[in-house]
């Protein structure tokens, strides 16, 4: 059985779910990315379930189809958006202001005047003139303050970025009602895609730090924001999502005791993700010689077409073929002239030997970082397509 061509797809999808799938895809041309509605619901469900105290603003970034913000608008969610176009899209989808909070520290002052026109009142910063430009466009505003974290452990760091050192957040923090906004909460994001719960512990016992340094000087601090981090599905497994709950539990109420501050999480990836399954074509099997013992699958989807988290291999999907028998070790790239337009060079994934071209295969867990990272027009190539299946 070594040899043979082996994917345990209910680690992914019920086989009965993954039928209802192929079928709603059956006539559809490749690529394209089918959401399953009641799998996004179902991660709400769960992480409401697993944290009950917190509130959830979801990551619009990850997925920003309009039947997923429906959806969550529906069931209450509250939103973290990173500019005024996606503050539009989701207000346009019934979201209200008083349940979205401007992520992003990395904004034009116009567009926090228009934000806060809009009725946006709780603004994410870690530097000063990003601090000013609120006070100035956003007067009286609520703010919160990114701590730096450094992203080990997480399969797509994203931190060096955004996020300052405690002792620069902490000036912020008391320099905040001299320019008239109210210094709220504290936030930091560990990585995405965070394998090492203990992330988790040491961000959280900095925030407390900054609790107490705050209130020393007179000021009360409210509010705690975990960010994202919560894992998705891919091929190398994660803690259950119950365990991720546990830990983190554990983590506050050893830091704040038993009276929590609030608590928010903005989880992208852990909503969307498993909701995913991204259809593929083969469009050629290739060698580059005789002797080459790999062979080249080109899809009519790269990393121009939704797959850019396979960039340095980040992001292993689980990629199902129908077909069975033997298996070959293959190099998987995308459909572009671009020679960066390679899936997994490192990885062999092993496919089945049979597979040829027309074939589909089919990539789990691509509800997240995909159609909202899909390119524009790249050698023609339209970006990727979604549909949702609502029932
Ligand atoms: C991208 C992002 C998130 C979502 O991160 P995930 O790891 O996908 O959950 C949350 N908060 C902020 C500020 C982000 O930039």
């Amino acid at each position: 059985m070594e040899n043979q061509f082996q994917f345990d797809l209910e680690r992914y999808i019920s086989r009965e779910r993954f039928d209802r799938i192929k079928k709603f895809a059956e006539d559809k041309e490749t690529p394209f990315l089918v959401i399953d509605l009641a799998k996004v619901e179902q991660k709400y469900d769960e992480l409401i379930s697993t944290l009950p105290f917190a509130k959830i603003y979801y990551a619009v970034k990850a997925n920003p189809n309009e039947s997923v913000i429906r959806m969550l608008v529906a069931k209450g969610s509250c939103f973290d958006i990173a500019s005024i176009y996606e503050l539009d899209h989701i207000l346009a989808l019934g979201a209200t202001p008083d349940r979205v909070s401007y992520g992003n520290t990395i904004k034009k002052a116009k567009d926090i005047a228009y934000a806060y026109s809009k009725g946006v009142r709780l603004f994410a910063t870690d530097s000063e003139n990003d601090l000013k430009k609120i006070a100035k466009n956003a007067p009286g505003s609520k703010v919160f303050f990114r701590i730096l974290t450094d992203g080990s452990g997480a399969d797509w760091p994203l931190s060096r970025k955004f996020g300052a050192h405690p002792d620069t957040i902490y000036k912020l923090i008391l320099q905040a009602p001299e320019l008239g906004l109210e210094p709220y909460g504290i936030s930091f994001h560990v990585g995405s895609q965070q394998r090492d719960i203990g992330q988790w512990d040491h961000a959280i016992s900095t925030c407390k730090y900054l609790f107490d340094s705050a209130k020393a000087e007179g000021i009360e601090l409210k509010m705690v924001n975990l960010g994202g981090g919560f894992p998705a599905n891919y091929i190398s497994p994660t803690k259950e999502t119950s365990v991720y709950g546990a830990e983190i539990i554990r983590f506050l109420t050893e830091d704040f005791g038993e009276t929590l501050p609030e608590i928010l999480l903005e989880p992208g990836r852990f909503m969307a993700g498993d909701a995913g399954i991204l259809i593929t074509e083969v469009v050629l099997i290739s060698r580059k010689s005789e002797a080459n013992q790999y062979s080249w699958v080109y899809l009519d989807a790269g990393k121009f077409g939704g797959l850019i988290e396979t960039l340095d291999e980040s992001i292993k999907y689980p990629i199902y073929s129908e077909k069975s028998g033997p298996i070959q070790e293959t190099i998987l790239a995308g459909p572009t002239c671009d020679s960066m337009d390679i899936l997994y060079e490192n990885e062999k994934y092993a496919l089945p030997a049979s597979l040829t071209e027309g074939d589909r295969l089919y990539f789990f867990t691509t509800g997240a970082y995909t159609q909202s990272y899909s390119s524009v027009c790249f050698n023609g190539f339209p970006p990727l397509r979604a549909y949702v299946l609502e029932d």
